[in-house]
């Protein structure tokens, strides 16, 4: 009863309310992380903090951390006492309360913390919520839940790329407070959004156990136990650990690199890539760089073509991908003709993650859909192996810089060419995530499990912090090539492993696909 009812585009109507209220809440988060280092760093007489690099990357890193820490605490809550819809409100407006506090930092600093922690807690509460309801709007067989978050990770990365354009563009241009104010509203208006649209989910999203009277339910938890006897349960969460120890190598790498890397991002961006009067152009990178996206590109299209009949939106973002890249060819050519050495902002890598995510994730989910569907470990396994090329790519970009060297001549594009891949392996990896996740849980548990899920990406944005934090150091004593080698290495050893175990991993699925 309730949202099975209304359709749209094959796809229950209540995801197009998730995918709202995800959008606007991603818009807020990566608009204000966007600007959260960058303000830090500023010279206290252009408004920011004048902090020093090493202190605003600590904070990020406990930012980063914290805030996908407590969903394990707000999904345990969701399970036991609210249910996932009041639980994901209760979060909407803990953050919306946290951004309005940080647009005051001008008054009293205590409210820029005091912003940070609303945010954290108020994420802990929203995050695996709001994913986990995703799931539940599709029944357990339906071969559509894939598809579903596929959607959804579209959402995220909508708002991301938005928020970091306009949060990253009004903050550092109009002012701090006005860019952090803005992230604030639009959080305001996911909230509202979900509270009018709730009604749509009917008992969908409320406390596991509401659903059934007392007496019903152990009727029911008998049932399920004969369904799912104990081992099965077992068996598929300890697949889902395997996942999540995967993902938090996964997001490691890929955070180091700079999906959001801050001052980090900003010191090696222009340590690898800065153009100096020095920096000769080098077409052979523009043509080694150019070259493989033009071929990727041009496979999936044609893939694309074949499997979705020349759907309007691919050809019309596969052309934007092109304009894109020749977009960023002739800045680099005028930024080494005029000498001049732009600073690459953090927001800008985001956006590109973001952009790149929209663009090919419903190319990705109809590969799955109709080309080739391997199984969850497999596709964990490209998507490690994806991240470690990106790691090669810059590794190779890097191979000139000598030890220690704080800026050296390399192009922009090997950096553009190492998040192309890096999101390829977002897109194996991480909607794909979700979807299993949702799978493998016992229903009464599906809170508390997305909860663990993110809590990889806790972990994996420390380590990824700690590791940002000591790179110069590294780069002293190896090159900084050999440094995005052995980085490579991880995710490539544990791909590895993911395909050797992939036989038994499937079997402890127990017919989960
Ligand atoms: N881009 C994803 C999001 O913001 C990343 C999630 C994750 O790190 N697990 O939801």
């Amino acid at each position: 009863k309730g949202i099975d009812d209304k359709m749209v585009f094959g796809h229950p109507a209540g995801l197009l309310v998730l995918f709202f209220t995800e959008m606007w809440e991603r818009f807020s988060y990566y608009g204000m992380r966007a600007l959260l280092t960058v303000f830090l760093v500023s010279e206290i007489a252009k408004g920011g903090w004048g902090w020093n690099n090493e202190e605003a990357m600590s904070l990020y890193k406990w930012y980063t951390s914290l805030v996908y820490f407590t969903p394990l605490i707000g999904g345990i809550i969701a399970d036991k006492l609210t249910g996932y819809k009041k639980a994901i409100l209760i979060g909407a407006l803990t953050m919306t309360l946290g951004h309005a506090s940080m647009a005051l930092e001008g008054i009293s600093d205590n409210f820029f913390y005091l912003g940070l922690a609303l945010m954290v807690l108020g994420n802990g509460m929203f995050k695996p919520n709001i994913s986990s309801m995703v799931g539940q709007l599709y029944p357990d067989s339906s071969s559509k839940k894939d598809a579903g978050y596929t959607i959804f990770y579209m959402g995220i990365n909508a708002g991301s790329f938005l928020g970091s354009l306009l949060c990253g563009y009004i903050g550092e241009t109009v002012g701090w407070h006005y860019g952090f104010g803005l992230a604030g509203v639009f959080m305001f208006f996911g909230m509202l959004q979900f509270y009018f649209g709730q009604r749509i989910f009917g008992v969908i999203g409320d406390k596991p156990s509401n659903k059934i009277p007392v007496e019903a339910k152990e009727v029911e938890e008998a049932v399920e136990e004969e369904v799912i006897p104990k081992n099965v349960v077992r068996d598929r969460l300890i697949v889902a650990g395997v996942l999540m120890v995967a993902s938090i190598l996964f997001f490691f790498a890929f955070e180091q690199a700079g999906g959001s890397m801050t001052i980090f991002a900003k010191d090696y961006t222009q340590r690898i890539l800065s153009g100096t009067a020095a920096t000769s152009f080098k077409w052979i990178d523009a043509i080694l760089t150019i070259l493989p996206i033009v071929i990727v590109t041009y496979v999936l299209f044609s893939l694309a073509r074949k499997v979705i009949n020349k759907h309007p939106m691919t050809i019309l973002f596969t052309m934007l991908s092109f304009a894109f890249v020749a977009y960023l060819g002739f800045w680099k050519v005028d930024r080494e003709f005029n000498s001049i050495n732009t600073e690459v902002t953090v927001s800008w890598f985001q956006i590109l993650n973001a952009f790149f995510i929209v663009t090919f994730a419903s190319l990705f989910s109809k590969i799955w859909e109709k080309v080739w569907n391997p199984s969850g470990p497999i596709k964990f396994a490209i998507g490690l192996l994806f991240v470690a090329l990106g790691f090669i790519a810059l590794a190779y970009g890097s191979r000139e810089i000598p030890n220690g060297a704080l800026t050296a001549s390399v192009s922009m594009l090997w950096l553009v060419l190492a998040y192309f891949f890096h999101t390829m392996g977002e897109l194996c990896l991480s909607p794909v995530g979700l979807s299993y996740v949702s799978k493998l849980s016992p229903k009464s548990l599906v809170g508390l499990i997305f909860g663990f899920w993110f809590l990889a990406t806790a972990i994996a944005n420390y380590l990824a912090g700690w590791l940002g934090g000591s790179i110069d150091k590294i780069a002293e004593e190896y090159s900084i090539s050999v440094f995005f080698l052995i980085v490579a290495s991880l995710p490539i050893a544990v791909a590895l492993l993911l395909m050797l175990f992939n036989p038994l991993l499937k079997r402890m699925m127990h017919g989960i696909k």
